[in-house]
């Protein structure tokens, strides 16, 4: 009789485990699938996101986007992503600069310190043609103080020039910083935030080729394209500054005649790119 009961028991406590490892597996099976479902969707996200405004690799360089530590916004879907996302896309060559014109972007400064600023938008104007700031950029010129460079230079006609790698420090500023930051790379140079810029210069309407203060502007379509790549960096609006933000020395002007309303209006568009591409970052992590 005994023996009987325990067998009862015992049979009664193989079948519930039966049940707790078929429900666990249940579980561990819908786990995976959900998984799976949400990788699939990020991967489309990142694609269409790619699509209309590809990710600048800055090596490196961590891009400036400060997200929220959690970051509740649902994932959109690929197709209202694509809906909201602007269609512009303007016309691209890359004319590069002389190798000595630039350099690598640094993670220790010269006295080995660790540097790891977040990625910084700094906005030039050329004051000359864009052919003949590309003459420049393109000369051999192995003396440090004669070396200078743009990442990007956007054309009147809203043509986006890639002149030096976003991976690499392009030397458009000299003695500078942001908000106390500011990398000593070199004891030939003053310290500046090239490490952790990167630099856009507009071409200079034709009315503005000289050292007056002021000139009639840049086109529309410069403003556009200006929106588009500052899009394509992922920085946030406090980490895009002009070249006179910057400067130390209070001798830099540029960009004259700048319309920051009309930038950041258009740059705003894009802030459905910033918020998903926050909450992809936060689900990686
Ligand atoms: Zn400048």
């Amino acid at each position: 009789m005994i023996k009987k009961q325990m067998l009862w028991s015992l049979s009664f406590f193989l079948a519930m485990l039966a049940i707790v490892v078929l429900l666990q597996g249940q579980r561990d099976l819908a786990e995976k699938v959900h998984a799976q479902h949400q990788a699939q969707l990020q991967a489309e996200i990142t694609a269409v996101m790619n699509e209309y405004v590809p990710a600048v690799n800055t090596g490196v360089i961590k891009p400036g986007l400060a997200c929220p530590p959690l970051q509740s916004s649902p994932i959109p879907r690929p197709q209202d992503l694509a809906r909201q996302l602007p269609k512009y896309h303007p016309k691209e060559i890359w004319k590069k600069a002389d190798a000595t014109n630039y350099g690598p972007r640094l993670t220790k400064d010269i006295q080995g310190r660790p540097v790891n600023n977040a990625l910084l938008i700094v906005l030039h104007e050329t004051v000359g043609t864009i052919d003949s700031a590309l003459s420049l950029f393109q000369a051999y010129n192995p003396r440090d103080a004669d070396q200078v460079s743009y990442h990007t230079m956007i054309g009147l006609d809203g043509t986006v020039v890639y002149v030096v790698p976003p991976e690499a420090r392009a030397y458009g500023a000299g003695n500078s910083e942001f908000n106390g930051e500011s990398v000593l790379s070199s004891t030939k140079v003053p310290s500046s935030v090239n490490n952790f810029a990167y630099h856009i210069s507009l071409e200079t309407p034709a009315d503005g080729m000289n050292e007056r203060d002021y000139h009639s502007g840049y086109t529309d379509a410069q403003y556009r394209s200006l929106a588009w790549l500052v899009a394509r960096t992922r920085v946030q609006p406090d980490r895009i500054v002009s070249h006179k933000d910057v400067d130390r020395d209070g001798a830099r002007s540029d960009p004259r005649s700048f319309d920051q309303a009309k930038f950041f209006d258009l740059l705003d568009n894009y802030d459905v790119l910033l918020t998903t591409t926050c909450t992809l970052t936060a689900l990686a992590n």
